[in-house]
């Protein structure tokens, strides 16, 4: 079985446990997500069910479905960009660390690394000390990746 294969049965595996189902749409989003590199914002996905399974689903059912996705952990969303990146870790048994994004600049590839509580904890603790509490733990971070920073 390849990645996306594993990635595939691992989340439908996933839906069954909580009592939900991947359906058809539910699977065709995901697998756009899978299959691409960068992340997707909703209409990206919109086009490409369009293009790739000859499916049309609206804006407004494509964000139902992501929220469904996030809900069961399969995707994660990207605040800043407003898009949207398979969990690199859906076939993983180990416990979901906070997620943080490094997102390449130059190609917008975007890759998904663990982040310790420690740091997160040094992170809220310094948002406390200036008014803040934070909203989302998550960080989405400018960076290049090798293949671009070999290029230039
Ligand atoms: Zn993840
Ligand atoms: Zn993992
Ligand atoms: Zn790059």
């Amino acid at each position: 079985m390849n990645q996306y294969d594993k990635a595939m049965s691992a989340a439908e595996q996933q839906c069954a446990q909580s009592g939900s189902r991947l359906t058809e749409k539910r699977k065709h989003i995901l697998s756009g997500l899978l299959k691409s590199e960068k992340a997707l914002s909703a209409y990206e996905l919109v086009d490409f069910c369009k293009n790739e399974y000859n499916e049309s689903i609206p804006a407004m059912s494509v964000y139902r479905i992501l929220d469904f996705l996030q809900s069961e952990r399969l995707v994660h969303k990207l605040s800043t960009a407003n898009k949207y990146v398979a969990c690199s870790h859906i076939t993983c048994k180990h416990e979901h660390e906070v997620p943080q994004f490094l997102i390449c600049s130059e190609c917008q590839h975007v890759e998904e690394i663990g982040i310790s509580k420690s740091l997160i904890e040094t992170l809220q603790k310094n948002a406390k000390k200036v008014g803040f509490e934070l909203v989302s733990p998550q960080l989405e971070i400018n960076a290049i990746c090798h293949t671009c920073l070999d290029k230039t």
